[in-house]
Order: C-alpha cells, then structure tokens, then sequence
C-alpha cells in the first residue's frame, strides 16, 4: 500500500514503554510535523502506568496537537508467562505479542504510511507485519551509539561472556568491562536478554536505524557502525539528535531557583523510575549538605515513572536533614520540568544517572555532569559523557545489583569539584548546531524525509 503521489510522507511512530523510551519519541513526532510530515502516533493500551497515558495526552493535546493518535489496543497478557517481574520489560512482551495486530491496524489508518518507526525494545516481533504490509521500516534507538553498537554486537559477543568478570569485545567500541554491561544481559535466561538477543539479531532487517545522537559527541561510533565494522550489513544508522526537547509541564521549582546566584545550584535526579536505597540516599543527602552548594535534589522512591505518592521525605533522609539544608537545599518528590530547570541560569551542574535523554538535555543546556549510573545502558552513556568531556564519571561507585554504598563524604568532594570544573560551553554549541537548521543532525533527518517522500 502507498500513499497518494505528491503528498509528504506520513510516518507512524510506534514507542514501546518507560518515559526514556517514550520521551524520544514524542520528540521526534514533535520534529517531524514541524518539517510539515503527516504523523501518527500508535499508542499501545493499556499503558504502562497511568502517568505514561497522561504524558502521552497532554503531549497531544498541548505540545503537538496535529500529531493524530492510533489507539494500540494490546492483547491480554499474563505476566506470569514471562521470565520477569519488570513491568516495563512486561509491557514490552506484551506489546510484542500482539504484534500480529499492527497490520490490521495500519490498513486502517485515514492515509497509507510511508515509513513506520518502532522502538527498539519491540521491533523485531514487528519486521515480518511491517514487511508484509509493504512499509519501509525504521528503528529509534533511544540510546547512545555506544550502546547501540552493544545491542548490534551482543548476539555474536555473548558467546564470550563469562558471568561478571572480565571484558567483553564490542567491534567499535574495544573491550568493554562486563560490569559496564546492562544487568540482566549478565544473568541466564530472563525476559530482557531474550527480547535484547532477538532484536539485535534482527537489525539487518530493517531499512535504517535513527539514533538521538550526534556525531561531534558519538562520530567514531558511528562512522564504525556505518562501515560495517560492528557488524556486517546493518542498514544505514543516521544520528538525528539531540531532538530538542518538547515544553508540557509547569514547574514548581523555578521561583526557588530564581532566588538563587548564576550557576550556583547543583540539580541532582536519578530519572523517572530510579530509586536509590534507603541507605545510599541518606549518604546522598549527607554530601550533598557537605559539599556546601546549593542543591535542588529530585527524590523517587518508587521504581515506576512519574507516580511517587506515600512515604515522606523526613523518613527518606532522616529527621532534622530538611530543617538543616533549608534555604540552600531544595528536595522535591514531585515530578518537574527537567529541561526548565536545566536551563535555568542559577543551574551549574547536574548529579546524573545517564538515562540518554538526561545527557542530551544536559548537553543542549551547557550543563555539566556528574555521572552516577545506576542500571542498563547508563554506564556505557556515562562512558561516553566522560570521553566527550561533558563529564566526570567516578568509575568505582557502584549501580544497582552492587552492595557497596558510597559515602557521603567523597560525594560530597566531587560534587564541590563539577561545580568548580570547567564550563561545557563548547559542547553545548555542537550540540545545539548539529540539530539546528544546517546542522548535521537536522540535515539527517531531512535525507530520511525525502527518502520517505520518494519512497510514497
Ligand atoms: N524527567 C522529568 N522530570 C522528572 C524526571 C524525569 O522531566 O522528574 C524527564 C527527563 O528530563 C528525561 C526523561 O524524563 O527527559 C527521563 O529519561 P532518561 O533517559 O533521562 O532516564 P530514565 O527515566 O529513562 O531512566
Ligand atoms: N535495549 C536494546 N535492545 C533491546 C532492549 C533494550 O538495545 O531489545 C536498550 C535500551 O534502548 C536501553 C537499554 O537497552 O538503552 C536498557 O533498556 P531499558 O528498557 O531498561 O531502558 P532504560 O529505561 O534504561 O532506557
């Protein structure tokens, strides 16, 4: 099926699940229709959580109201069945499973799509519908290229994978310590490593790979993955990044900031669904009260996204903690505008766990990182803010899985040391160039549009 000649593309984006995955997404719907492509977003029901469906509607609503959605409605599905507890690795599976009914789905859509774009995490249960219905058929990866060149690798690398010791040899990348690896990828048989294997397996059959990169941060990743040096005939990987992010939230937290001095406050979030353990986040707090900055700290105790109601901050950090940083230290258990307060002038360091959408906000905001990851692709994401100078990266702390609990004293030494280390003020100009109108990033995007346009 193909749409009328004449027309511009129209692109159905399918993402999978998990406000990391989810957020690229939107922001390439955002990017698209601003070059005047016809959208839709395939929304799979039930979501995850009720605050990725309300993500979602307000990103239609507010943000990008011409993207038109298409209501995914997934198969019932018993957990049970799978080899995993994680509820967005579940609602992978289940996204997955119903596959078979994206065909139906897209036959029925108001206009033939000239291009269909998955998530990574699902994509490869979609190749044989896609390929069947005709379409060409993209993959966003919402990660690094380092960690791309991983997911590509891995199916030929894991035969030398050896527990948790050692290294394991990524072509493009070296020899990577395994303890760098995502966490499941180290244990047998789970959930997550069968979809990561059958996706990585699968790439060679898709029509090109998008990646929210660019090549100033990530060029040597790249030019290897496009000369087939990671592995053989994958189809061409084109960075589109860093997607400018898309404005949906108000935030609370800016009159605080604008009560403090330039380039003062260290901002300091594990992302949407990380928590920390009730120790490792009293030693937190304690360096950050010992670091002397000012810090504005978004807390989560709860592993899914956006919802973070019940336990009170006294009992997280320890009674008196929120009395003696009062007036220098903000903490907040509310989802913000992270972008808002990235931006902000008073902002002058970031404590991060590296989830990619992080360090690309970090990045296009001229803030500089100190990297603190805590599960899947975000020690080779720390890997590549260190070696792009974006940041410091203490190697030995550890992530989660890792008994070791790191002190609040040395946190607190190198918290002192991002707020006094140099600007990222060069960094923060490639990346804003390579997406803005003549960079390298936008152009990218551009090619695949007209490439989408010929192909109608
Ligand atoms: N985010 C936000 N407010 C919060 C927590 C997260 O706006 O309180 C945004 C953040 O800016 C980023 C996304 O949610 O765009 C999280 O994605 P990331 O890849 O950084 O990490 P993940 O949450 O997937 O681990
Ligand atoms: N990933 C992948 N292939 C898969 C599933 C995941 O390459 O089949 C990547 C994913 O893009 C991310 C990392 O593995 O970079 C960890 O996945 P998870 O869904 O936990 O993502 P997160 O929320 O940490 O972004």
């Amino acid at each position: 099926m193909s749409p009328p000649a004449g027309e511009t593309p129209h692109v159905a984006l399918l993402p999978s699940a998990g406000m990391g995955h989810l957020t690229p997404f939107l922001r390439l719907a955002a990017a698209l229709e601003a070059r005047g492509c016809d959208v839709t977003l395939i929304t799979p029901h039930p979501a995850v959580s009720a605050a990725e469906a309300r993500h979602v509607a307000d990103f239609l609503a507010s943000a990008s109201p011409r993207v038109r959605p298409l209501e995914f409605h997934l198969l019932p599905f018993d957990p049970a069945s799978a080899n995993s507890t994680d509820p967005f690795f579940l609602q992978f599976e289940a996204i997955r499973r119903s596959a078979h009914l994206l065909g139906p789905l897209l036959a029925s859509a108001c206009r033939a799509p000239s291009a269909v774009v998955t998530d990574i995490t699902i994509f490869s249960a979609f190749v044989p519908v896609i390929r069947a219905a005709g379409v060409p058929n993209y993959v966003l990866f919402t990660a690094s290229a380092a960690m791309f060149a991983l997911c590509a690798a891995f199916p030929s690398a894991a035969a030398s994978l050896d527990g948790h010791a050692g290294t394991l040899d990524v072509p493009g990348l070296g020899a990577l310590p395994v303890s760098w690896i995502p966490q499941p990828l180290r244990k047998p048989r789970n959930l997550f490593s069968a979809q990561f294997m059958e996706n990585g397996r699968a790439l060679t059959q898709v029509d090109g790979i998008i990646i929210n990169t660019w090549e100033v941060l990530e060029g040597d990743t790249l030019a290897a993955l496009n000369a087939g040096s990671v592995v053989p005939h994958l189809p061409l990987v084109t960075p589109v990044g860093p997607l400018p992010p898309v404005k949906l939230h108000k935030n609370s937290c800016l009159p605080w900031l604008d009560a403090q001095p330039e380039r003062s406050v260290v901002y300091v979030s594990f992302g949407s669904r990380t928590a920390l353990s009730a120790e490792q986040m009293r030693e937190l707090g304690a360096g950050l009260e010992k670091s002397g900055c000012r810090f504005l700290w978004v807390v989560k105790s709860k592993k899914v996204d956006k919802e973070d109601e019940g336990v009170a901050l006294e009992e997280l950090l320890g009674d008196g903690y929120l009395r003696r940083v009062e007036g220098r230290g903000l903490v907040v258990k509310d989802w913000v505008d992270q972008d808002a307060i990235l931006a902000h002038p008073a902002v002058g360091g970031f404590v991060s766990h590296c989830g990619w959408n992080s360090v690309t906000e970090a990045a296009i905001r001229g803030v500089r990182v100190l990297a603190w990851p805590r599960h899947g692709d975000q020690r080779l994401n720390a890997w590549v803010v260190e070696r792009g100078g974006l940041g410091a990266w203490p190697r030995g702390w550890s992530w989660e899985g890792e008994a070791e609990v790191v002190g609040g004293e040395e946190i607190g030494q190198w918290v002192r040391e991002l707020m006094e280390g140099p600007g990222v003020g060069m960094l923060q100009e490639d990346a804003v160039r390579a997406a803005g109108a003549g960079g390298k990033s936008n152009k990218g995007l551009g090619e695949l549009i007209r490439k989408w346009n010929t192909a109608s």
